[in-house]
């Protein structure tokens, strides 16, 4: 699960508010809240007291939104008289109203007092790797505070603002904010505790609960678990993790911008990051993966979104390098990277085509599975690619250079290039162009393949024939096994690479088997068809194309495995289900089509021999389970359909059925699973083939 969606949220109100470059420039301008927030939870209100500072008032006017259950009531100018003001209701968001407060000065210092009474918790938010609930909590009670910036609660103006904010709480009750907690005082059955973020922030996110606070430090930075008493067995994994995580980037990035990191259980299934703090829901916190990847993943975003912040009008980049220097990192540094590119390539080839593909320079935040292919996957991508185009030395100098001169301000893909430029002394003006201006991807596939026995010897090891450099770049010295090399077998492969639609250029990776090992170089690649020379010393037996999914593309269909995720994305769906009888059965099988969004076909197709179905019986893998408790589902290559996947669902229990069919989208990267009442017990991915040909000597 990839979380972060609040500061995205706020863009959308921003970008209304927002004029164009004012988020660039923070030189003295940035207004700054000094709240006083008093809860009165059982009521669920609040009582508030903003004293706002604006510094550069730019018209005759202030405009603020706030929250249609705060009700003002009064504003006056610090130490002096009341000011008028009048309100309307937000245009754009309907649950805000809007104050305009005419003004006549260009520094202004005033206090807007106000009540507020938040007592609506949303029942309904559903969380999945899929699919996000966005709408902006604004909640105040006895079990939960959570006050979203997005939703307003403090008067909003759009813009990037610093804050000290004090709240009060019945002391069972604690709060946490971005930024530092400065000052906690109990007393008389009250707490009071002060936080300052002195940085200009977005938005600034209020949570609170009956937490149990653990504390512990690395390198001079808090960390804190917030979690309810029922989980504080889980504190010791969270600080153990954070620790490592805050060693790992503080060696690739630099210092920790924050003087806290925390982490905040949440009663709301919700994912979060904020600014040193991560809000996690009661369910998504228990599970063991939290800790391994997305607990990484929240503070990465410490750099990358949180300190260096995204320029939404241009593209949301932080994603795609929170996903590269995080999950995908993590894996890489266990040598499983070039499975979880290849994950990476088959998500975007299942869940785009060309009407709902976009550039990067388009992608604010995640909605469906596409715009995680591409403002994800294709976002990690083009740091993968950058990375070994530049070598890891220059890539984390690129990284820190960027942190360097964007702290607390935003930073667009053109700050990238600019400053990886700067670093790599390369023009990248096209790799920009190409991979985040515009959308796609190649489609690359073998055309005409030559053989020609060659014994010139291979003078030089490292260099292939074929390879070009076409921009200046220096060329990664390409892996080989020279250790058969016979000089006096040689031969050499003319390949043509072709590609389908608008061709892109790229740095390709081509490995050629041979009687004595395989031999990989790398070769510029532009246009639609190009024909590259290897030289290798024993005979060969096949061609590889991109072995190790180094360049972002469009899978062929040989390399994608059937998924649920295909099927998900394909344009004919059916949902083939075993001759059945009863009309149970039958409505069920096709309430699941329709969930599942296909036509219903009965049919026996035939499955693969890994998978059995008996009388009683069915067998993955040798094992077996009871067909009576079992949910069967199977992804195949379509019988009637070219290229095309169906599902094939099995089962014996109606409500079972429908509740796999419901369930199933979010296994979108599995081939086959089992559910034995109701829970899942098997799943597994078909293995896919590469980008091969086989080599026939002519
Ligand atoms: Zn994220």
């Amino acid at each position: 699960m990839r979380l972060r969606i609040k500061i995205i949220l706020f863009t959308f109100l921003a970008l209304f508010l927002l004029k164009a470059g004012e988020a660039d420039s923070f030189t003295g301008s940035v207004p700054s809240h000094n709240i006083r927030i008093e809860f009165d939870l059982k009521n669920h209100t609040v009582e508030v007291v903003d004293r706002l500072i604006i510094n550069a008032v730019d018209k005759n006017e202030i405009k603020f939104s706030i929250h249609k259950n705060v009700s003002i009531r009064k504003i006056s100018e610090t130490g002096g008289m009341d000011l008028h003001y009048f309100i309307r209701d937000g245009k754009e968001k309907k649950d805000v109203t809007v104050v305009h407060l005419p003004v006549n000065k260009s520094v202004i210092e005033m206090d807007i007092h106000y009540t507020g009474r938040f007592p609506d918790l949303p029942g309904d938010i559903k969380f999945s790797r899929e699919f996000l609930s966005d709408k902006p909590v604004a909640y105040a009670g006895e079990e939960i505070i959570l006050l979203d910036g997005s939703a307003c609660w403090y008067p909003c103006m759009g813009r990037f603002t610093t804050f000290h904010v004090t709240t009060v709480t019945p002391t069972a009750c604690e709060t946490v904010m971005e930024g530092t907690r400065v000052s906690r005082e109990e007393r008389n059955g009250v707490t009071t505790t002060s936080w300052d973020f002195p940085h200009p922030v977005e938005d600034i996110y209020l949570a609170g609960g009956k937490y149990i606070v653990n504390e512990d430090t690395y390198n001079n930075i808090s960390i804190y678990t917030y979690f309810f008493p029922e989980d504080t067995g889980l504190s010791q994994g969270y600080m153990d993790y954070s620790k490592k995580y805050l060693e790992l980037y503080e060696s690739l990035f630099g210092r920790y911008p924050f003087s806290k990191f925390a982490v905040v259980e949440n009663i709301l299934p919700t994912g979060f990051g904020m600014p040193s703090y991560t809000l996690l829901g009661q369910t998504v916190l228990r599970l063991p993966f939290m800790v391994k990847t997305s607990l990484g993943h929240e503070i990465a975003h410490n750099w990358w979104g949180n300190y260096v912040y995204p320029d939404y009008r241009k593209g949301n980049w932080s994603e795609g390098l929170t996903t590269y220097t995080a999950d995908y990192l993590y894996d890489e540094m266990e040598g499983k990277g070039a499975s979880y590119r290849n994950q990476l390539l088959r998500d975007y080839t299942n869940y785009t085509y060309y009407s709902n593909e976009y550039p990067l320079t388009r992608f604010v935040r995640r909605e469906n599975p596409a715009d995680r292919a591409i403002g994800y996957g294709k976002g990690a991508f083009v740091f993968h690619m950058l990375r070994q185009m530049l070598g890891d030395e220059v890539f984390y100098k690129g990284l820190r250079g960027i942190i360097a001169d964007r702290g607390f301000k935003v930073a667009s893909w053109d700050d990238f290039r600019i400053t990886f430029e700067k670093v790599s002394g390369k023009d990248l003006k096209w790799f920009f162009r190409q991979w985040v201006e515009g959308a796609g991807a190649p489609q690359i596939t073998v055309g005409d393949l030559k053989v020609i026995p060659d014994s010139t010897p291979v003078s030089h090891p490292e260099y292939i024939a074929g390879s070009q450099n076409m921009h200046g770049q220096e060329i990664p010295k390409p892996v080989r096994d020279d250790k058969n090399n016979d000089p006096k077998s040689g031969y050499v492969i003319k390949a043509e690479i072709l590609q389908k639609g608008v061709p892109f250029e790229i740095y390709l990776t081509v490995s050629v088997e041979t009687e004595r090992g395989s031999i990989l170089s790398s070769h510029w690649v532009r246009g639609s068809s190009n024909t590259v020379e290897i030289r290798v010393p024993s005979r060969p037996v096949s061609i590889t194309l991109d072995p190790n999914y180094d360049v972002f593309r469009r899978l062929s269909q040989e390399e994608i495995p059937a998924t649920m995720g295909r099927f998900a994305g394909g344009n004919e769906k059916v949902v083939v289900v075993p001759p059945h009888s009863g009309k149970d059965l039958a409505e069920a099988y096709s309430r699941a089509a329709s969930i599942l969004g296909g036509s219903l076909k009965i049919d026996t197709p035939l499955l693969p021999s890994s998978i059995k179905t008996g009388e009683d019986t069915v067998s993955i893998n040798d094992k077996v389970y009871d067909r009576n408790d079992s949910v069967l589902a199977v992804t195949l290559e379509s019988p009637y359909n070219k290229d095309a996947v169906v599902v094939f669902l099995a089962g014996n229990k109606g409500e079972d059925i429908v509740s796999v069919a419901d369930r199933l989208v979010h296994y979108g990267k599995y081939s086959y699973l089992l559910f034995l009442k109701g829970e899942n017990v098997v799943k597994g991915i078909w293995e896919a083939g590469k980008l091969r040909r086989d080599i026939h000597e002519n």
